[in-house]
């Protein structure tokens, strides 16, 4: 794996770059799958042919669709969660979903998200 932001050479369960400071699969300048530079908007990288698209990533991989559906219908119990690797998030829906059925309200908040481009996947935060 290669630092998108500036095609140094990256461990792949390297979470920062250690030569620019910039998070891995942050950027758009280089391809993280042969660390060649990349055309501007360009949707393929032209060197390996490897999707250089962020949206994917930002969903863990999944399409934007697939994940607004399943985070409208089965979110209150935190399986959007889960499927992008946020298991913290995830047990904490079930929790209040469970409790005050807080946990609806939050899935609400992540199907929006989702819908806008404004979900950021971060196993590390609770909601
Ligand atoms: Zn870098
Ligand atoms: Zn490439």
């Amino acid at each position: 794996m290669y630092c998108k932001n500036c095609g140094a050479e990256m461990n792949d369960n390297q979470a920062i770059c250690l030569k620019c400071g910039v998070k891995a699969g942050e950027g758009t300048l280089f391809c993280a799958n042969c660390g060649k530079p990349l055309q501007e908007n360009a949707d393929v990288c032209l060197s390996c042919g490897v999707s250089t698209k962020k949206k994917n990533q930002e969903l863990g991989g999944y399409d934007k669709t697939t994940m607004a559906l399943i985070c409208f219908f089965l979110g209150g119990i935190g399986v959007h969660n889960f499927l992008m690797g946020e298991t913290k998030k995830g047990i904490f829906k079930i929790v209040m979903t469970f409790c005050f059925c807080i946990g609806c309200i939050l899935a609400l908040i992540d199907f929006v998200r989702i819908l806008t481009d404004k979900y950021v996947v971060d196993p590390d935060k609770l909601f």
